[in-house]
């Protein structure tokens, strides 16, 4: 069998080849390689798409959360809470500042942050509430927005993950004071590089974002507040340009790939990505729980099959944040995840014998253990 990896990076450039190079090209005669006019196309095409005001490209999707942090002041004495099941650059970007990461245990069924766990969390001290929409599907918006608006919190969306998600028609990006994104090469709309961008539909939040993206700028020269230099490349900006234009055929890809995996994984005991109702999920990762988790890993890697474990240990147990106080036990469902959850290859280059054989795969691993039944089904998935 030929191997199924987790991503096709290489076969994507391959499909838009012609058009990547002609953006370079471009890039490279006009010799603007900072902060272009390509740049502010991008920033302009991506706010129009999500809904959104302004859009302030960074050099990633970190920086984008230390940008949209800083714009909000957030400093030594502050709380932000946050999902403790995420990205570790979620909570870093706090620590960063000085400030403190509170966290969140998370719906068992969305993996979400759970946002009676954020409204029992808030205090005098927070400023923030950092919303990640893991995997590619929005957190409960309505629950988790009420809270901001009736505590006066401002709500930052990490939508890293999350680029086309929407929640009962409204696009990811568009919930928050302040969004973020990545481009990282593994996101759904990857570029060739770092990069990341603030959103936010606030004039003043955007400018706060600009200038502090250019070392806090008012004018040249002339320093209203310390930033940093969170600036994009022109290239990066032509670059994913030209992939932005393709991104809701992939996200269709991803889309039928991951009902296709629902199919063929149904005979085997598993729990395959739950949609809440109103979701449009984009699938930057199809993750499922299972039992004998690491055996199914080695399993799959021994058979060929691409996999990822996202992630491994929720941030509050994390020997940087030991500081915290945080025990063992205190998220349960966040611990509970972090054991049984692995993410199979879902990305838009795959093909339908590449999704039965991932399926045939991971019946095969159960069908083989005693104490597990799979069941046959009618959908063709074959068990051994
Ligand atoms: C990827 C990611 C980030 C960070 O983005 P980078 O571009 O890698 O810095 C932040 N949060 C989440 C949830 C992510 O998946």
């Amino acid at each position: 069998m030929k191997p199924i990896s987790m991503l096709d990076l290489r076969a994507e450039y391959t499909l838009f080849e012609a058009e990547i190079r002609q953006a370079i090209d471009g890039v490279l005669e006009s010799a603007y390689y900072v902060g272009g006019p390509e740049v502010g196309e991008f920033e302009s095409e991506l706010a129009k798409r999500v809904g959104v005001k302004h859009g302030i490209a960074v050099s990633s999707g970190t920086d984008a959360l230390l940008c949209s942090l800083m714009a909000l002041g957030i400093g030594p004495g502050d709380e932000v809470i946050l999902p403790t099941f995420t990205f570790f650059a979620t909570a870093g970007s706090v620590s960063r500042l000085g400030a403190t990461p509170v966290f969140v245990d998370s719906d068992a069924q969305t993996f979400n942050m759970d946002p009676d766990g954020v409204r029992s969390a808030v205090t005098p001290s927070t400023k923030a509430i950092i919303v990640v929409h893991l995997f590619g599907q929005c957190a409960d918006m309505g629950a988790i927005a009420e809270i901001g608006r009736e505590k006066k919190i401002p709500v930052i969306e990490d939508a890293a993950q999350a680029i086309g998600a929407s929640q009962n028609g409204t696009p990811a990006c568009s919930f928050g004071e302040l969004a973020c994104l990545s481009f990282y090469p593994t996101k759904n709309l990857g570029g060739f590089g770092e990069g990341g961008m603030v959103l936010t539909n606030r004039d003043d939040l955007a400018t706060r974002s600009r200038q502090m993206r250019n070392h806090g700028e008012s004018r040249r020269y002339y320093h209203d507040f310390v930033g940093g230099n969170f600036r994009m490349d022109s290239m990066k900006a032509a670059i994913l340009l030209v992939k932005l234009r393709h991104l809701d055929e992939f996200t269709r890809r991803r889309q039928t790939n991951a009902e296709m995996l629902g199919e063929v994984l149904a005979p085997a005991p598993v729990t395959t990505p739950h949609v809440a109702q109103g979701n449009v999920h984009v699938y930057h990762q199809y993750s499922i729980l299972c039992d004998a988790r690491d055996d199914l890993k080695t399993w799959l890697q021994d058979h060929g099959v691409g996999n990822g474990v996202y992630y491994p240990v929720p941030l509050h147990l994390q020997t940087c944040f030991a500081g915290l106080g945080y025990r063992e036990g205190a998220f349960p469902v966040a611990e509970r995840l972090a054991k049984e959850i692995i993410s199979l290859p879902c990305h838009p280059m795959l093909e339908g014998d590449d999704i039965k054989a991932i399926g045939d795969e991971v019946c095969g691993f159960y069908a083989g253990k005693p104490g597990f039944e799979v069941t046959s089904s009618d959908t063709g998935a074959s068990v051994i």
